[in-house]
């Protein structure tokens, strides 16, 4: 306990206090943010590399907190996962994804990919099998308009439950993608079983491209696994045309970042699909 003598004891405590008084508040508004519909899908394009032609996009959650206004992901979701809250959350990206699509489709956008992500918690639960399969009915999708990311980690590793369930997803006719691969400290040797599509470089390593070395050859030996395993390999963050340049000779064949796009709300982004030269 940190203790500079006087009332900062104190002082500290009541800190604290305040804390927690504020998650806990978090955790209620959390708790009740479906119902109240506070919680929206972003889209960012994922573009062809070579052409420049607008591949898909990848759904991601946003959370209009009606007094704290948008809190970011990358906040919320662990604290969803910790309450037990991801499921549902998840169920409800699913479902307003794939309506989305349709949407869009019905507009008529040219036919793209729908990326969404899905985290190693949620692929616990097998009832996603049901509920995918469901959505792409209900909507009237094709299972190949659907990618579902799944970020790297020690769970995917070659536990039978995940290999039956990655398989299971992959039956669907949905595409399997590998979210942030560099970063999960996992082997290699789940790449040999399970059925993944696509794979996805993490942007901690194409930060410094083309000017670090080490980068460079890591960006490079990733590219050239993931064309021999005949996986499509997308470059994610990428913000300059240097960087741009540079994984277009490599072949890198899908390019998604700021360069392009951040990502947008439903409106903005058919705009962009419309006003983009195709
Ligand atoms: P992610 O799946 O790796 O998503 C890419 C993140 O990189 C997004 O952050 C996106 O806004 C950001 N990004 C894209 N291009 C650039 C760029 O050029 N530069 C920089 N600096 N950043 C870029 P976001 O939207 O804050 O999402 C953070 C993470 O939250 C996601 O990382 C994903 O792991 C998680 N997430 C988001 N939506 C969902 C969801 O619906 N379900 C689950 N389970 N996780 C989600
Ligand atoms: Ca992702
Ligand atoms: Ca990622
Ligand atoms: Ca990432």
């Amino acid at each position: 306990v940190k203790q500079n003598g006087g009332n900062g004891y104190h002082f500290f405590s009541k800190e604290l206090e305040a804390r927690s008084k504020q998650r806990l508040s978090l955790e209620m508004d959390l708790r009740q943010a479906i119902e109240h519909q506070e919680f929206a899908l972003h889209y960012q394009p994922k573009v062809w590399t070579a052409t420049q032609q607008i591949m898909g996009m990848e759904a991601l959650l946003r959370w209009q907190h009606p007094k704290k206004g948008m809190i970011s992901p990358a906040e919320f979701i662990p604290l969803a996962e910790e309450l037990g809250l991801l499921p549902s959350i998840g169920r409800w990206v699913i479902i307003e994804g794939c309506r989305q699509l349709a949407r869009w489709q019905q507009q008529g956008l040219p036919p793209l990919k729908l990326s969404i992500n899905v985290s190693p918690q949620q692929l616990k639960d097998k009832s996603i099998i049901t509920l995918l399969g469901k959505a792409i009915e209900k909507f009237s999708l094709s299972p190949s308009q659907l990618v579902i990311e799944i970020t790297e980690s020690l769970a995917m590793e070659d536990s039978t439950a995940n290999v039956e369930l990655l398989h299971a997803i992959k039956a669907l006719g949905v595409d399997l993608s590998i979210d942030d691969f560099g970063t999960g400290y996992s082997s290699l040797s789940y790449l040999k079983h399970l059925p993944f599509d696509e794979l996805k470089i993490d942007r901690s390593f194409l930060i410094n491209i083309p000017n670090d070395r080490d980068e460079v050859a890591i960006v490079k030996a990733i590219i050239a696994m993931a064309q021999s395993l005949d996986l499509r390999v997308v470059a994610e963050g990428v913000e300059e045309a240097p960087q741009l340049e540079f994984l277009n000779k490599l072949q890198c064949e899908v390019i998604q970042g700021f360069y392009f796009s951040k990502p947008l709300p439903s409106k903005a982004f058919a705009e962009f699909v419309l006003s983009h030269k195709q």
